[in-house]
């Protein structure tokens, strides 16, 4: 196993652990159905086993997060892609017959989906096991080799899952390595075959720079201002229910999150209340809850702080929605509402990232939509409606990774569904069949047969074929 210690990583242990993959994928180049099913299943039965040691890691990295959450957010969909892929990987990998054109009769052509080599995956640290294995599972599904770059922010996660990597699938499939910026950097420029990277939008730039040195073809998973629009027909107290279920999920640290919510004024007070409600009934004792979640580190802290503290030097009122306990402890910070910051604030040039949910308010539905539609594009977009209406106009006029109508989260769950942003929120997707196609090189094949009735078209040409040509061919 090339498993290198963090601190150690040079780039020419980089190039080295490329080098070696690059060569086994040229030998190994079409593993069968068979073997990537049962490499799934070898990974499958090493998360089983170190499940425990997982969570527990997950909780120190955090430095609080309740375990039930961890499972939930991280292994619930990350199994569930597992399954899926082992089912349908069979009907993924065939074929796919196309039509020959008349002047090439007698001949077949169909489409074959090949690994296409080695492929990298640089992981971020707010679903440190999810946001490594998920892409991990497409890559292998796919037949490649990976290589992984997990993120500096999560030493005790990664401590297992060099393990569980290590132990299910050996380095003659994969390559594990932590390190900071500079290891990602160099990273990012090796020449592989395709580079999935999970992270923010400023960093997303850099890597599709390095990549473009070799071509190297890109997935950007990025992050970016989810909204969560309440119609004017929404049921509010349903709205709040899962509002607050994808917003405090990782304390916000998520990057489907609601970014902030577009709601009418005369909608507002009771929305609060109800995620007041809510928020009372997740976390009784406030932030020193049980399973309230840590923001990861001092430095984020200091950033949603930051963000909080510009907003109110500048006048705009942020309520602490929890039932009680002080507004931070120990890493912990209050889930907060802003009301009406304006854009130039970071709390709303920024991803938000935590439990802080700026309020704006819009008159009538054609505001609010041209609100979004006038910012960048973004990973999700929530809309809560019980009008049909509402939903056609949203789903046409909005442009995001996905729209979820009246519920929050549960689109990166679906194993069935592709997962991906659109614009600054990313490009390309994975999950289900499109994480497949995204690790396959769709290869055109074309097998002629018998006789060459494309000869007849040659020089010197001659007239009465060509008159033939000219008057029936470019038709068929
Ligand atoms: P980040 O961009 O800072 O880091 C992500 C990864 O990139 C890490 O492994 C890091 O080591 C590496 N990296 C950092 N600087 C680099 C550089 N200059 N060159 C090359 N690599 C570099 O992101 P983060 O803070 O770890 O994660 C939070 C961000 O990730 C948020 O913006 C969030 O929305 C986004 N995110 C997106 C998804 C998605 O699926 N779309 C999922 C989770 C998080």
């Amino acid at each position: 196993m090339t498993s290198i210690s963090p601190s150690m990583v040079s780039q020419d242990d980089l190039n080295a652990a490329f080098k070696r993959l690059k060569g086994i994928s040229q030998q190994h180049a079409f593993p069968t159905v068979q073997v990537r099913t049962q490499l799934l299943d070898s990974l499958l039965k090493a998360i089983k086993q170190h499940e425990d040691a997982l969570l527990s890691a997950l909780q120190k990295d955090f430095g609080h997060r309740a375990l039930a959450e961890s499972r939930l957010v991280e292994l619930v969909p990350l199994v569930g892609e597992i399954k899926h892929a082992q089912k349908k990987l069979h009907q993924w990998m065939r074929p796919s017959r196309r039509k020959v054109h008349i002047s090439t009769w007698p001949a077949s052509a169909k489409v074959m989906y090949q690994p296409k080599g080695v492929i990298g995956v640089i992981s971020p640290w707010n679903y440190p096991v999810l946001l490594c294995l998920g892409p991990l599972v497409g890559a292998i599904a796919a037949g490649n080799r990976a290589m992984l770059k997990v993120s500096e922010f999560c030493p005790e996660t990664n401590k297992i899952l060099r393990v569980i990597v290590e132990q299910s699938l050996g380095d003659k499939w994969v390559s594990f390595m932590e390190g900071d910026v500079d290891v990602a950097n160099g990273f990012s420029q090796l020449p592989f075959d395709h580079l999935l990277f999970t992270g923010s939008t400023s960093v997303g730039r850099i890597i599709m720079r390095n990549a473009a040195e070799h071509l190297t073809p890109v997935t950007l998973e990025l992050g970016g201002k989810s909204p969560l629009l309440v119609a004017p027909s929404a049921n509010l107290e349903d709205t709040a229910k899962k509002l607050v279920f994808g917003k405090s999920m990782n304390t916000g640290q998520t990057c489907v999150a609601p970014d902030y919510v577009l709601c009418q004024s005369a909608q507002k007070v009771d929305l609060i209340r109800y995620i007041k409600q809510e928020l009372a009934r997740y976390y009784p004792d406030g932030i020193l809850s049980e399973d309230y979640t840590s923001v990861i580190n001092e430095r984020q802290l200091a950033r949603l702080k930051g963000y909080v503290d510009e907003a109110t030097k500048a006048g705009v009122a942020c309520e602490n929605l929890m039932p009680q306990g002080p507004i931070e402890s120990e890493g912990k910070l209050a889930f907060q509402v802003l009301h009406q910051p304006d854009d130039t604030l970071g709390v709303m040039q920024e991803e938000i990232f935590g439990p802080l949910l700026p309020i704006l308010t819009y008159s009538d539905m054609s505001e609010a939509l041209a609100y979004i539609q006038q910012r960048p594009r973004p990973l999700s977009m929530y809309l809560f409606t019980q009008d049909a209406q509402d939903q056609t106009r949203c789903e046409q006029q909005t442009v995001s990774g996905s729209l979820v109508i009246n519920h929050t989260l549960i689109q990166v769950a679906q194993a069935d569904l592709p997962f991906g942003g659109v614009g600054a929120s990313g490009m390309g997707a994975y999950h289900a069949e499109e994480g497949f196609r995204t690790f396959s090189h769709s290869k055109s094949l074309l097998r002629k047969r018998g006789p060459n009735m494309l000869a007849l078209l040659r020089p010197p040409y001659r007239r009465g074929i060509h008159a033939l040509v000219a008057k029936y061919w470019p038709f068929l």
